[in-house]
């Protein structure tokens, strides 16, 4: 049986917070995987510790990887900072094929077309993907992973940080499906009596009010921070009510556009532009949504850039899914040149913290030996890109620990979902809730 296709039996998907389905980007023909482990979402720190306690399988994963795509070429981006992580992946890569890439400390270094333009000096075309440079870039866990897989082990497991508004900041392994409630309560509890979730990190994450929202295989942690922080004040605000303060208040000062890493890779991303939209209904909607259409979500101009404290990144998104409904396509250039202050505008981590105001919950997180046990998972049929699965079991139904518990719909994208453990189907909705026996 070939990679992609045990890979796609075990259910992994991009476990960076993508949630592609891998056995799609296994089954093409690349010269180059680079593996990454860039982690730049400020407080999160769970693929270092992958890097750091797991390198063997990691680079196992990507010598798979290698082979499945043809790849000559097979590289780790990780942050220098990172010392553990990278003490670990370099000695666990000599003798193999694969080389480490140190990254600078600098905000986003993980978007796709920025990693594969600093280790391969290859720009993506607009609206690309590495692929078209042939390249395949997998997140450090999906590839250990991948190693897991070959060896007939599904996806069950998920490794994510638990930080902020906690009292141990930790990086734990759970099962899939186990309640970030639950999680932070095995390690020490809330440290704030009104919490509200970052799932996914403060730039690029969702914000939460669901305490008992289960961690699923795209999950790279949750930052917890009190209902009165400054930044959950803001992200639970209602898009018509952020739309309406950047209708009166965008002075077009640019600024949000002149720090986009987009923007200052070369791309035609101009979120102030967009931001214009608003003022308008129907008229020009078409031609500023372009603007936004190789926008890659990551929160910079929103959280950092606008000294109004606008909403930039969500104008973006909306312009994006106007142009998804209407079936528009990019139709700007093709070229890309990057732009010559772009080393400069650079935004370092400890800085873009100090803007968030989370300084003073910065903490290491070190990962728990020991993987945490749930006594009931909640596991959405949904947690990847692509289709839902179609359930296979049924209330009552008892499951191996490994089971598939649902199934791709024939000719569509995903992947399965599986049983973290043995157990009993106590329902079956939008997810399969499962008891452990
Ligand atoms: S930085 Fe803020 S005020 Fe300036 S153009 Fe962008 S959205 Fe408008
Ligand atoms: S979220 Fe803002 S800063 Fe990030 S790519 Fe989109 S427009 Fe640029």
């Amino acid at each position: 049986m070939s990679l992609a296709e045990k890979v796609r039996q075990a259910g992994v998907v991009g476990a960076g917070g993508g949630g592609f389905p891998t056995h799609v980007k296994l089954a093409a023909q690349a010269d180059t995987v680079i593996a990454n482990g860039a982690e730049c979402e400020p407080l999160l720190h769970k693929d270092a510790a992958v890097m750091e306690h797991h390198a063997k399988e990691l680079i196992r994963g990507m010598e798979l990887a290698m082979e499945a795509v043809g790849a000559k070429d097979g590289v780790i981006g990780v942050k220098a900072k990172k010392k553990g992580a990278v003490a670990a992946v370099q000695a666990a890569c000599e003798g193999s094929r694969v080389r480490v890439q140190l990254l600078g400390d600098y905000y986003p270094a993980g978007d796709e077309y920025d990693l594969v333009y600093t280790v391969t000096g290859r720009l993506i075309p607009p609206a690309g993907i590495p692929l078209n440079v042939g390249v395949v870039v997998c997140n450090v866990e999906t590839l250990a992973n991948v190693a897991a897989a070959q060896d007939g082990r599904p996806v069950t497991h998920k490794t994510i940080t638990l930080a902020g508004a906690v009292n141990t900041p930790s990086t734990v392994t759970v099962p899939v499906g186990m309640s970030f409630r639950e999680a932070i309560e095995a390690t020490g509890g809330f440290a704030t009596p009104d919490p509200v979730y970052m799932i996914g990190g403060l730039m690029m994450g969702q914000v939460s009010e669901d305490l008992d929202a289960p961690v699923t295989k795209t999950a790279t942690g949750v930052v917890v921070l009190p209902r009165s922080h400054r930044i959950i004040e803001r992200r639970l605000k209602p898009a018509t009510v952020q739309n309406a303060i950047g209708k009166s208040a965008c002075d077009q000062c640019r600024y949000c556009t002149e720090y986009c890493p987009r923007f200052l890779l070369g791309y035609q991303v101009e979120p102030h532009q967009v931001m214009r939209s608003l003022a308008f209904t129907e008229t020009g909607k078409d031609f500023w949504n372009q603007w936004a259409a190789l926008c890659c979500s990551c929160g910079l101009c929103t959280l950092y850039g606008c000294p109004e404290e606008l909403y930039p990144k969500e104008a973006c998104d909306q312009a994006k899914a106007e142009m998804r409904e209407a079936g528009q396509k990019w139709t700007g250039p093709q070229e890309v040149k990057p732009h010559p202050m772009r080393d400069g505008r650079r935004v370092p981590i400890k800085t873009l913290a100090r803007r968030l105001h989370v300084e003073d919950y910065e903490a290491p997180a070190p990962l728990r030996p020991e993987p945490l046990q749930a006594g009931r998972v909640t596991l959405p049929l949904k947690q990847h890109a692509g289709a839902p699965n179609e359930p296979l079991v049924k209330a009552g139904d008892r499951v191996e620990a490994g089971q598939p518990l649902g199934r791709v719909p024939e000719k569509a994208l995903g992947a399965v979902v599986h049983a973290p453990f043995a157990g009993r189907v106590l329902g079956v909705n939008h997810s399969v809730i499962l008891e452990r026996i």
